[in-house]
């Protein structure tokens, strides 16, 4: 059995003071040398084709069921929508919660494709049981108790990376979703603190060759965030693609100007539309 601190490849992931205590890490390659697809209601993650996840930042207007055939016609594979928000500001909006889901719960009717929200805490976990996929937020991405938590139940888990966080120190929250036997875990890179504040946060793009090399887990990349300025999301959701992402999250909002969060990232339909186009384009032509 494979001991990552002895194993990696690279050495890059060898965890420091030993973290793994001479265990076997789940997430790591090594443990398991076929990629992990996971199968998000009728999406296969990890499969093929690059699975998109797209939607509002938060759900904040009336009609979400609508917004999202119109996503899933311009080929979006999931519809994303956040019901409860971790806000820096306590003021400011931070969700409509139940009201939230139930109108993403609407959206999941109407189009017959899966839909991802963020929990935020164990205790909404009977509120989630419909939801196909349960994001874990960057604020969040090393809440050990949440992760065990979400280890214990049979559903797929969108693991942001923490905004301050290492790649080893994502696995490493990775793992405490599989101990419990949860293996559907999917890694998302979405943008790290850095001394560059030309961007909210810098997409580190090396992350998705060296994850896909060190883990066997799909890995999404979420450039909305990474952005934060709606002009950027289309080429770092491209670069995201041709560097192999298996999964993409792209905020999409009918009204961006009036969202409640995120309005400056959040792309129109159009754009959209546009990026849906360039990516499947991409994909073809980096298969030849
Ligand atoms: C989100 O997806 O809306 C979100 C809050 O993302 P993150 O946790 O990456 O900031
Ligand atoms: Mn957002």
């Amino acid at each position: 059995m494979a001991v990552l601190s002895s194993k990696s490849s690279t050495g890059l992931l060898e965890p420091a003071n030993n973290q793994a205590g001479g265990h076997e890490f789940l997430s790591h390659r090594v443990s398991k040398k076929n990629d992990t697809i996971v199968q998000v209601g009728n999406s296969p993650i990890g499969s093929y084709d690059v699975q998109v996840a797209a939607g509002p930042c938060s759900i904040d207007f009336e009609g979400l069921a609508d917004f999202a055939v119109e996503l899933k016609k311009a080929g979006a594979n999931i519809i994303r929508g956040g019901a409860f928000k971790p806000r820096t500001s306590p003021y400011s909006f931070l969700g409509y919660g139940e009201k939230g889901l139930k109108d993403l719960l609407e959206a999941k009717e109407a189009t017959g494709i899966p839909i991802v929200s963020e929990i935020m805490d164990s205790s909404q976990l009977p509120l989630f049981a419909d939801v196909d996929m349960l994001q874990v937020g960057s604020r969040n991405a090393q809440n050990f108790t949440l992760l065990s938590k979400l280890g214990e139940i049979d559903k797929p888990v969108l693991l942001k990376r923490g905004m301050g966080n290492t790649l080893n120190e994502l696995l490493g929250s990775a793992e405490y979703i599989m101990k419990g036997g949860n293996s559907s875990v999917v890694l998302c890179e979405r943008g790290i603190r850095t001394f560059e504040d030309a961007t909210r946060f810098t997409m580190d793009i090396g992350a998705v060759p060296v994850l896909k090399r060190e883990s066997h887990l799909p890995v999404c990349v979420d450039p909305s965030h990474a952005a934060g300025q709606q002009d950027l999301v289309i080429p770092l959701a491209l670069a995201a693609v041709a560097a192999g992402a298996n999964m993409l999250l792209i905020e999409v909002h009918p009204d961006p100007k009036s969202a409640m969060s995120d309005s400056s990232q959040q792309l129109t339909l159009d754009q959209f539309k546009s990026l849906m186009r360039r990516i499947r384009k991409l994909e073809k032509a980096m298969r030849h």
